[in-house]
């Protein structure tokens, strides 16, 4: 929050909401809410800037209209958890990121405006007795001058470090981190499948992993045509996590001992962000977030993107009634978006989070191949944000139960280290 005195004159016309950030789950909501005829306004550094990262997402798991974004999607999809490749017989998409922006904005009313500034607070104004009569400011810098927004709700889209959101018990016991360096490049001999994308292969070409949490990694890879590649070494969760030069190392050292290094890099990736965020509680948090910012990064997989395409309309839709009835905005929109059942449900990830934080990193292999055996329904759900607590803590059991006892013992005991949160998935698996 700044203390920078606040212009009188606005820097533009009131709106019925203000997002703050143009990533793809800003946009996503922005399009919704437009779309329902709201006047919205998105503000962000750089609101017409391409989405930089690398976006991957299941392709049933994408809404039907975001599938026509796709730069790839691979059939032959396979993981390598021991010398063979298991293939997962699950379509996955490489996402275009200009073609996704294109449709989302396609997809926005008329009212939707994105200005290029920073916000830097917000502030509900009390005229009345509730949250909603008076709305809300909102101040920042736009264009390097002081600027002031005022619209009837305010909602925190700005990534994994949220710029308006307190949210003081995010992330519990610290920070576990998704860190992962990748190129694009063009090759002499294939690094990975041709034709295919390679969700994990955990193989070590390049000797055996470090015993150290720097060691647990994968490579992530896609095949992008003729003799290019994506290629990604990745740490799934850890913490503290590889480094960026860890991560670097070993790419290149895989890479090598394949005999597969890189003929020419054409543009490389640094990928860092929190897996284990818990939900904002309701009612704390003064405006609604959406996307990274309200926890919306899946704790197993790392995945967002497709869920906050998926979430956007049902949460546009409880906040224009919202405002259209004239009760609280925010509150209906945490609700949407955080119902009772889907913060169980992430009280059991986060357990596996803590299960899989406690597992030697030579385990890892291991644990996927048993992951991966489970019937398809089974894991296509436990990655999915929408699972219901009941089945997820019924998958652990059945994954705890067909492991191997090297990964089931680190397992027992993350379990026991977190005994409250085990019970209630015990709960919830007894009642679904
Ligand atoms: C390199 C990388 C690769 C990833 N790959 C995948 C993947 O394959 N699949 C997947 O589902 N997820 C992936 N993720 C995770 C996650 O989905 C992404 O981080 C995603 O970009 C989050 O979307 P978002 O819209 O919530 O936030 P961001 O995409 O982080 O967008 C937030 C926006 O807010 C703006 N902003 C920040 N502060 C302010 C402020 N004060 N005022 C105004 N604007 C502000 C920023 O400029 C930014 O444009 C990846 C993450 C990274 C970092």
């Amino acid at each position: 929050m700044t203390d920078a005195p606040l212009p009188t004159g606005l820097s533009g016309p009131p709106t019925d909401a203000l997002i703050v950030g143009a990533g793809p789950a800003g946009l996503a909501l922005a399009a919704e809410l437009s779309a329902r005829g709201l006047s919205v306004r998105v503000t962000d550094p750089a609101p017409h800037a391409p989405f930089p990262a690398t976006y991957g997402a299941w392709w049933d798991d994408l809404p039907v209209w975001a599938r026509d974004c796709a730069a790839h999607t691979w059939a032959d999809v396979r993981v390598h958890t021991g010398p063979q490749p298991t293939p997962l017989l699950r379509p996955y998409t490489l996402l275009d990121n200009a073609a996704l922006r294109a449709a989302l904005l396609g997809r926005a009313g008329p009212g939707l405006t994105l200005t290029a500034a920073r916000v830097d607070g917000a502030a509900v104004r009390m005229d009345g007795a509730t949250r909603t009569a008076g709305g809300w400011t909102a101040w920042g810098t736009q264009a390097g001058t002081p600027a002031r927004w005022e619209a009837r709700v305010v909602i925190d889209a700005s990534g994994h470090r949220p710029a308006l959101l307190r949210h003081p018990d995010r992330h519990p016991d610290g920070a576990a981190l998704q860190t992962a360096y990748g190129i694009v490049a063009t090759f002499d001999r294939p690094p990975s499948a041709p034709g295919a994308a390679v969700w994990m292969d955990y193989r070590t070409p390049h000797g055996d992993p470090p015993t150290d949490r720097r060691g647990a990694t994968f490579l992530y890879a896609m095949h992008l045509g003729g003799n290019r590649y994506f290629v990604e070494e990745t740490s799934l969760i850890a913490r503290p996590a590889p480094t960026r030069q860890d991560l670097q190392a070993r790419l290149h050292a895989r890479l090598r001992a394949q005999g597969t290094p890189p003929r020419e890099i054409i543009s490389d990736e640094w990928v860092s962000f929190p897996m284990n965020t818990a939900p904002p509680a309701a009612g704390v948090g003064s405006v609604l977030a959406f996307g990274a910012a309200a926890g919306l990064v899946h704790p197993i997989s790392g995945f967002q993107v497709s869920g906050a395409l998926r979430d956007a309309p049902a949460v546009a839709d409880a906040t224009a009634r919202a405002l259209r009835d004239g009760r609280d905005p925010v509150q209906a929109g945490w609700d949407a978006l955080w119902p009772p059942e889907r913060r169980a449900a992430r009280a059991v990830h986060l357990l596996g989070v803590q299960a899989l934080l406690n597992l030697p990193p030579r385990a890892l292999p291991a644990f996927f191949a048993a992951f991966f055996a489970l019937p398809p329904a089974r894991w296509h759900a436990f990655l999915d944000p929408r699972t219901p607590p009941g089945p997820l803590a019924r998958t652990m059991l059945r994954l705890f139960a067909h492991a191997p006892a090297h990964v089931r013992l680190p397992l027992a005991r993350a379990a026991l280290r977190h005994a409250g949160t085990s019970l209630h998935a015990l709960n919830a698996a007894a009642r679904s």
